[in-house]
């Protein structure tokens, strides 16, 4: 037996994985990673695979990247935890500075989580909680985009809008306010982006203006739905929506969490619209993909309305019992040392040029409908019918096919659905990116070759996560 069965097996009779129908694994064999190096991955077997989707959108630097193993390193001889409540640390002070001086003006306080969806949860409640201590406790519901991805816990679910994730929960989630997403896939022909996002702002504005009285907050991915399957919209109706939300006093929370730190081609997506938003959520690239956080930022006028007298009870009594962890802090000072050191974002220019001109061949595919980008995020939409735009029935599992000859291939290509993308780590060099787009087009011409064969016997819809 091969060393990478011997770990598969022994995974498989005590593991359940993450957004996985596990049967699959009948077919589908796991694939146990013995170590990383660059945009490498190396399984038991000795195989490697070119990591085009930064392992989850998390990694911009490269597997056991030297400068932040150093770091962390440091850092767990001096201190490897305490807690945030009443306790305080070098890591975590310093770490909030930079971030604050990174980010727009006017976001000046940092609250900390372990992961994305609780840092979405902390904007929510925060939001909530605001209007509540400022006597206007009817703000209570939130507006949030169609198509959208906030994360799995279940107010971070209500604020989402795949099927794939939210349906089952249905009965669980908020009320909120949907509104029909800028996403240019879905423009009129002849129509450019920018008009398109601008038109269907009007539907934002409606909602505003009808509800404002009962709305919190409007949370929006900024410039890319991730999870939706990478579709993208243009950074005006940013604008629109933030100067909306002033005049309507309703908050705007960005959830940066994906395209945040330099993924949309700015380090946040916000500059690209020249905005501040009320609540910045980060994770993900935060610690360079190493250790599991995320931060929220907000304004000084948010902070204020909870600073009072303890026995007044306006403090946000929330917390994460590994608030503020020094290791993730370490990790996060690191990645931010090396964007500041290396110049990542005008370097990712050339990356996102190359990633551009290496697949701009796809675009004359019969099954390709549209190859878009934004900034170092680069999407390919495999439909049934061109001219329509007619989707592949998600029971084909058509992604999956790509997925699968990718790691034949030696690339860990993950698609959304049908939606072939790559998101890959900031190191990777122009050839690597001509290889990544030369086994995508095998892969997509392996995948729509035949219009019936797929088997559409078992697996869930496709969306994030999910190599349907
Ligand atoms: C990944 C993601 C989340 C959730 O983050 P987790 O750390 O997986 O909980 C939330 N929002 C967006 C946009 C994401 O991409």
């Amino acid at each position: 037996m091969s060393l990478n069965d011997s770990w598969m097996q022994r995974d498989l009779a005590v593991l359940w994985h993450p957004c996985t129908q596990m049967k699959d694994h009948e077919q589908l064999p796991l694939i146990p990673i013995r170590r990383g190096e660059g945009v490498w991955l190396e399984d038991f077997d000795g195989k490697r695979y070119l990591d085009a989707v930064s392992s989850w959108w998390v990694n911009v630097f490269g597997h056991a990247n030297p400068r932040i193993n150093q770091r962390i390193k440091d850092q767990v001889d001096q201190l490897e935890h305490v807690m945030l409540a009443g306790f305080s640390h070098q890591p975590v002070v310093e770490l909030s500075e930079r971030l604050v001086a990174l980010t727009p003006a006017g976001l000046d306080r940092v609250f900390y989580t372990d992961n994305g969806s609780t840092g979405i949860e902390v904007a929510l409640k925060m939001s909530f909680h605001y209007w509540r201590n400022s006597g206007r406790g009817q703000k209570q519901r939130f507006v949030t985009l169609t198509n959208s991805y906030h994360g799995e816990t279940v107010a971070a679910m209500s604020v989402g809008d795949v099927a794939l994730f939210t349906d089952t929960y249905k009965p669980l989630l908020l009320d909120t306010f949907k509104v029909p997403s800028p996403d240019c896939y879905l423009r009129p022909e002849g129509v450019s982006w920018e008009e398109h996002s601008r038109q269907m702002f009007a539907h934002m504005e409606q909602t505003l203006a009808e509800h404002h009285q009962d709305i919190a907050a409007v949370i929006v991915e900024p410039l890319i739905q991730g999870a939706g399957g990478m579709r993208m919209y243009h950074p005006v109706y940013l604008k629109l929506l933030r100067e909306a939300c002033d005049r309507y006093e309703v908050h705007l929370i960005h959830d940066e969490i994906a395209v945040g730190f330099g993924r949309t081609g700015s380090m946040f997506a916000c500059e690209q619209a020249g905005i501040t938003p009320d609540f910045l959520c980060l994770s993900k690239a935060l610690t360079g993909g190493y250790l599991p956080m995320a931060a929220v930022l907000t304004t000084d006028q948010m902070y204020r309305a909870f600073y009072d007298d303890y026995s007044t009870l306006r403090a946000f009594l929330h917390s994460h019992t590994y608030t503020g962890n020094p290791l993730a802090c370490a990790a996060a000072l690191a990645t931010l040392d090396i964007f500041a050191e290396d110049n990542v974002i005008e370097a990712n220019r050339a990356l996102a040029t190359r990633m551009a001109s290496a697949t701009a061949h796809l675009v004359e595919h019969p099954h390709v409908a549209e190859v878009r980008q934004t900034g170092m995020a680069l999407a390919i939409e495999m439909v049934q019918d061109k001219a329509s735009r007619t989707a592949y029935p998600w029971q084909e599992r058509r992604g999956l096919k790509v997925y699968q000859h990718a790691l034949e291939r030696g690339a860990l290509l993950r698609p959304l659905g049908s939606v072939v993308y790559f998101l890959p780590p900031y190191c990777i060099t122009e050839e690597q990116i001509d290889f990544l787009a030369a086994v995508a087009t095998e892969g997509i011409d392996i995948a729509t070759r035949d219009a019936s064969r797929a088997s559409v016997a078992t697996g869930p819809y496709p969306g994030f996560r999910d190599p349907g």
